[in-house]
Formats: C-alpha cells, structure tokens, sequence
C-alpha cells in the first residue's frame, strides 16, 4: 500500500471530521429495462412522483434560502416542458433512464450557455434535479453514506446536504466546489466541515479520510502520526468552540478590556428566530437580495419583512442595505445581461438606473423605520453623486408619505466600503451617517481576485498589506470626523483576520450568527 495522500483546498466550513471517504459521483446502481414503452413511461412517471415528494419532504423541513430553493426545484420538476421530450423519447423506444437524462442534457446545456448569470446558475438545479429522478429510477437514492462519513464529489447537490444526516459527524471535501456556493452557506449555519478546492481529478480517493477543514486539507491512507495530530487538533478546536459558545451571552471584549461591538448579518427574516438578541449588538448587515429571489417584492411584503427584524431587535440598530443585486447575485427582471457582472451595473448603480423599482424598497424603509433602530446603507457607492441621488429619492418618497398621512421616519443613511474609490478617498464622502465595510468585495477588487475562483483563493486575502492599509485608513478617518466604521464582510466573522482588524481600529464587526461565539473568543484573545 502507497503512503499518505495530502491535499490542500481551502475551507469552507470550519471544523475537523475523521470517516470513511463515501464517493458521491460513483453510482454503482444500474437500470433495470421494463420491457415497453408504456411500463418505461410509468417508471419514469413514478420516479419524478417519488424525487417530488422527496422534495416536498425536505422543503417542509427548511426554511429561508433552503426552501426558497427547494420550492423552486418542485416547480421545475412539475412542469410538462421539462419531462415532454423525455416521454416522447420513451415512446420511440429509448428506456426511461437514457430518456430523462437526455432530456435534461439539452436543458443543461442550454442552461449553462446562456448569457445571463441567472439561468447559468439555474444549470445547477437542473442537475440537482435530474441526479434525483434518476436515483428514484434505479433506487440509488438508496445509497445513503454511511453514519459520520466524508462525502466525496467534484460538488454536492444542495437536495444531497439537505438529506444527509449530519448527527453523527462526516464532512464535505471536494476536488472543484466553492466556499460562496449554496451548499457552503448551508455547512456554514449546520456547522458541518466542509473543504473546496481540492484538485484532486483522477486520484484514488477511497478508505478512511481526515478532513481538516479548519485550515483546509484532507489526508488519505493516514499513519498513526497523522490520525494522532489530527485528534489532538480537533480536540482543541472542539474545546475551542465549546469555550466560545459558553461566553457568547457575554459583552465582547479584548483581553485588556477594550469593549467591542459584535453584530450579525442576516439575510431572511427567518433567520433571527434562531437567535438570541441578548447574544448581540444588533443587526451590521440585513441583506435584502433574498426578498427579490423570485419576482420583485411589494412594498407591503419588504415593510413586513424589515419590521420583523427590527422588532426582534428589540430597540438594538438593525442596517439593512437597499438591493444589491447583480454581480454575484442576479435577480430575474431586474438584473441585466452584462460581460463582467462584478464590474458592471450591480448594487446602487443598478437601484439609480430602475429608480420605479428603488422607491417601493425606499418607501417600505421609511415606513419600518418607526418600527425599530433603523439605519439604512447603500451597496456599491463609488462616487458620492451616488449617495446624493439615493438620498434625494429618500427625501422625496418621505414627502410622498408624509402627503398620503402614512407613518414613516428617516433613518440615518450610510454607505458600504467595498469599492476601493471610497477606500482611498473617504473625504468625498464626509456627509455620510456612517460607513460600512464590504471586505468581500473590497479585497477582491484591490487584490483583482473574483471572491468565488478557488483558483485565485490565496490572492483574495483580507491580511494583504494593501487591504488592511486601507481598512485602518477610513477607520481613522471616521475616527477623526465622527463618522462611525464597521464592517460587515465575512472577514468579521474570521478568527484568524479578527486580530488584524482590531488592529486596524475596528471596534464594530457584524459576523454570521455561525460565527458569532468564535468571533467573540478570537477577540477576548487579542490584546490592543
Ligand atoms: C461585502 O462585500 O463584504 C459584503 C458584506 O457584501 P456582499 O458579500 O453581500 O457582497
Ligand atoms: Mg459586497
């Protein structure tokens, strides 16, 4: 037998995991013929029954971006357009498996051609979809990995994650992947470990596994050396996280006292249920992009969705940020088809350009406003014409309210710090109520690395010199002017970069509620 297999990925979930290697894209079931197209038909008939309950099942179970996306794949499967060409190539004599897989080839291909981020990224739930239609046809849907196993793939389907039950351990490492996908998130708020980035096409991956994925890294055919310094470090960081989840309940501070605000970043109302406002200082970042997933929301949907956070805040600041689709993060009908979406008209260039979409955001803001500590921040300001433009339709719709006798009150209005013409001049942009931090966008624009390459992952560094020069420098500026500065970009949320960013002035950082704990113990070590 060979030596030890070493790969380096990068995590994408924190944590250590120790199993059997259980290979997601090896399917050793096999389709058994039915022997006529009418039997075929109602094989296939009966698999995508069976994915959709599965579906169903699952979608009960989840909620916010979970099951906004399970939702969405139900739909998909109940539609006749997607299975039409599968039962029409039943009927010319193609048994059912060959059929649907075909079919759902073309779409993909289809899918992953088009222009607009949004239908590529719609390639994923297809395949997600037909992967479940299948394993309902040849019963490999049976082939469930065992208890505290290592999941090995090129990627994992969300449906997967969402069916694996994670009660008895296992992790996630895979050879392709991304720490900004769905699954990601999902491993995040599980804390399940998960790696991304291994590389690791055409080699022998299979026996027992240890997934570091606290530093990214997995070891195969390990010796007793390496299973007893993996132990001793997953002992440490399970003592680690224990420790930080016994002092979440505390006030942050460094070891020599200096207090520290740490709040959270939420993305659906759903998610505060699951947190206990006394663990927090409130709300850094309520991103509002979800609330525009499907269709554009109405106004009285985002005012009930931003009173419900707030009044879970309990009088504690909730920021919410006005809609920053594109980029990233593309939103049907509202978004455009562009080169380099990161680039282009994403965030408030893109609120500026449909402004009939921005005012019925605008308005449900103002009318939440009197419902909590409301602060408002715009993404994506680069120029301060922006700010100008955003706040004179705030102004403006604050009248229109104020005319009709609705209840409204205006918040106070900030910006994001995430491109790097704020970070270098924030003396345009004095008149501000407060600045925010965008570090995932920040270091990828002034490191030139797309914040979800795995290739380009050690480029796109939040401790590079050049980054942090200016994270200190419009933290000092705001220091100086009475503007407040925090950030609310993952890297709050990072054990390893939180020393530099206390270092760097910060004393207000919004983390993921997954985080929270570890946030606070990495500052309870720092001394400044
Ligand atoms: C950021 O860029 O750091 C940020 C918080 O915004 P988002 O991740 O939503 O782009
Ligand atoms: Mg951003």
């Amino acid at each position: 037998m060979s030596g030890p297999l070493r790969l380096t990925g990068s995590p994408a979930s924190g944590g250590y995991a120790e199993g059997p290697i259980f290979r997601l894209d090896r399917d050793t079931a096999s389709y058994v013929l039915k022997g006529s197209a009418t039997a075929e038909a109602q094989a296939l008939k009966a698999a995508i029954q069976a994915a959709s309950d599965q579906l169903a099942a699952l979608a009960s179970a989840s909620t916010g971006d979970a099951a906004d996306m399970l939702e969405f794949q139900l739909a998909m499967l109940a539609d006749d357009s997607l299975s039409g060409p599968a039962f029409d190539a039943i009927n010319a004599g193609t048994p059912a498996d060959k059929a649907w897989s075909d079919a759902l080839a073309e779409q993909i291909a289809g899918y992953e051609a088009a222009d607009d981020e949004y239908f590529r990224a719609r390639a994923a739930d297809l395949k997600d979809i037909r992967q479940q239609v299948l394993d309902a046809l040849t019963s490999a849907g049976d082939r469930t990995a065992p208890p505290g196993a290592i999941l090995f793939g090129e990627d994992i389907a969300p449906t997967r994650f969402l069916a694996t039950d994670w009660s008895a351990g296992g992790g996630i490492a895979l050879s392709n992947g991304s720490s900004a996908s769905h699954v990601a998130m999902l491993a995040r708020s599980r804390g399940v470990p998960m790696v991304v980035g291994l590389g690791s096409a055409g080699m022998d991956i299979a026996g027992l596994a240890l997934l570091d994925a606290e530093h990214g890294g997995i070891v195969l055919r390990p010796t007793e050396g390496d299973i007893d310094g993996f132990r001793k470090s997953s002992k440490a960081y399970g003592e680690r996280r224990r420790r930080a989840e016994d002092g979440v309940m505390k006030p942050a501070a460094t070891e020599n006292g200096v207090p520290v605000r740490v709040l959270v970043n939420v993305a659906d109302p759903a998610d505060v249920d699951r947190i206990d406002i006394a663990s927090c200082d409130g709300v850094g970042l309520m991103r509002t992009e979800f609330l525009f997933g499907k269709q554009l929301p109405d106004e009285e949907t985002q005012y009930r969705a931003y009173r419900k956070v707030l009044e879970w805040a309990d009088g504690k600041p909730v920021t919410i940020r006005t809609i920053d689709a594109g980029g990233d993060k593309p939103v049907p009908g509202f978004t455009v088809e562009e080169g380099n979406p990161f680039l282009g008209l994403r965030g408030i260039r893109l609120s500026l350009a449909r402004p009939e979409v921005f005012r019925v955001q605008i308005r449900a803001l103002l009318r939440a406003a009197v419902d909590g500590n409301l602060k408002v921040m715009f993404p994506m300001i680069s120029v301060p014409e922006e700010y100008t433009r955003a706040a004179a339709l705030f102004a403006e719709e604050a009248k229109n309210l104020g005319e009709a006798g609705q209840p409204h009150a205006m918040p106070p209005l900030g910006i994001m710090v995430e491109v790097p013409s704020v970070a270098i001049a924030p003396e345009l942009f004095s008149n501000v109520a407060f600045f925010s931090i965008g570090s995932n966008d920040l270091t990828q624009y002034v490191m030139a690395a797309a914040r979800d390459n795995t290739a380009v992952a050690a480029l796109n560094s939040v401790t590079n010199t050049a980054v942090l020069r200016l994270i200190a420098a419009v933290t000092a500026f705001g220091l100086l002017h009475d503007i407040p500065v925090s950030l609310c970009g993952d890297a709050g949320g990072d054990p390893t970069a939180i020393p530099h960013l206390l270092k760097a002035g910060l004393r207000d950082l919004s983390v993921v509620p997954a985080q929270l704990a570890l946030a606070k113990a990495a500052i309870a070590g720092v001394s400044i």
